[in-house]
């Protein structure tokens, strides 16, 4: 069967004013003003008058087998489902570990990654965990990174968190190196995810590497860069230094108050500043724990990431903070898909991946979502869903 939208505004994401798309076979074949079909083939065709065409959006941290556990074993979150990504316009996700790398495992984080794509989204994994040394599975950053065809790279290392390993900038120049030839031979990102957390040493360690080691900062990719305005402000230096960074989406109250900036906020503060706007991300960090600490470091609260943030930032972006639509959808697009390296993601272009979003024009409400070419939700109904999703 082949799906021909006809008529929609395309922002893919630059602005390719209305056109027609058509797809087959889960890749998007055509695009152009008034494609013609004729002949005898099965056709079924969409009116996207009134709509813009977006790619589904590239998620660089979903915590898909749950996170957390800080408020002790009943506190571990909850692993996420085929639809929980799919009201979000998510249909590439990047399963990650977190905090717990002893009861959550990189089989288990493969396992329910596999699901998840024999379910219809695209999924990639990072090895690894907070942990230094990090936990793998063949013994080696390296081997990981390339004889196991999901990772792309290693992560989230946690650095500036009473979380983490504490460890040293030559322990994260290694792991930079080891993810960096992993990468380069067998054509991954080998990228270094690395979770930031709110201690005031911020990024000291990832400058030292790029003073002290060969390593170039475009190797790391760090995340929670939103957490407070001096963060956010490394954050630059960084961008200026070559490398991108990333806001993570999903807030609560309790965050916002402890300083943590709205993802949009943080996104036109940066670009305001003259920061690349190709060097910018969101990602939904979903499923995740987001716990709340006191000045004591006692957990306060906990709740979970939600995977529907990175299309509410995206949104608020452009309407509260009058961001350009395809500068701010580059954030939730083709940066992250650049950053991880998918070629075939984040972007509306023929031979692409036929993953793509319907939103009205007036208010972007999510109308449609496409993953590897199957309608997944119309008008608010899951079409498609996972075998456990309700
Ligand atoms: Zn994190």
């Amino acid at each position: 069967m082949l799906t021909l939208i006809r008529s929609a505004h395309l922002l893919a994401p630059e602005d390719l004013g209305v056109q027609d798309v058509l797809i087959a076979a889960g890749s998007i074949i055509a695009i152009g003003t008034d494609l013609n079909l004729s002949g005898s083939i099965d056709i079924s065709v969409i009116d996207g008058r009134g709509q813009y065409l977006t790619p589904g959006l590239v998620d660089t941290l979903t915590h898909i087998t749950g996170g957390g556990g800080e408020g002790g074993f009943h506190t571990r979150t909850p692993a996420m489902e085929f639809t929980d990504a799919i009201v979000g316009g998510v249909t590439t996700v990047t399963g990650v570990l977190g905090t717990d790398a002893i009861s959550r495992t990189l089989p288990d984080l493969l396992a329910k990654a596999a699901g998840l794509e024999a379910e219809g989204l695209s999924v990639v994994c990072h090895t690894g965990s907070y942990q230094v040394p990090v936990r793998t599975l063949t013994g080696s950053v390296q081997q990981d990174i390339m004889l196991i065809e999901r990772f792309v790279g290693v992560g989230e290392v946690a650095i500036a968190d009473h979380r983490g390993s504490q460890p040293s900038w030559q322990e994260l120049a290694r792991i930079g190196a080891e993810a960096r030839v992993g990468g380069l031979l067998s054509g991954k990102a080998g990228i270094v995810s690395i979770h930031v957390g709110d201690s005031s040493e911020r990024l000291s360690l990832l400058f030292d590497v790029a003073n002290q080691s060969n390593i170039p900062l475009s190797q790391y990719y760090p995340t929670h860069m939103n957490r407070s305005p001096e963060l956010l402000q490394d954050g630059l230096r960084f961008i200026k230094a070559g490398g991108s960074i990333d806001f993570t989406a999903s807030h609560t109250p309790e965050i916002l108050d402890a300083g943590e900036i709205k993802c949009a906020q943080a996104l036109k503060y940066a670009l305001d500043r003259g920061a690349d706007e190709n060097r910018l991300t969101f990602s939904t960090d979903g499923h995740a724990s987001l716990p709340h600490f006191n000045k004591e470091g006692i957990l306060q609260s906990l709740k979970v990431g939600a995977m529907d943030a990175m299309l509410n930032e995206f949104r608020d972006a452009v309407q509260e903070e009058g961001i350009d639509y395809s500068i701010a959808l580059k954030a939730v697009t083709a940066n992250p898909a650049r950053v991880l390296k998918l070629n075939r993601k984040g972007r509306i272009s023929q031979g692409n991946d036929a993953d793509l979003l319907l939103l009205d024009k007036d208010s972007l409400a999510l109308r449609r979502v496409m993953a590897k070419g199957d309608w997944c939700l119309i008008d608010g109904e899951h079409v498609k869903k996972g075998i456990f999703d309700r």
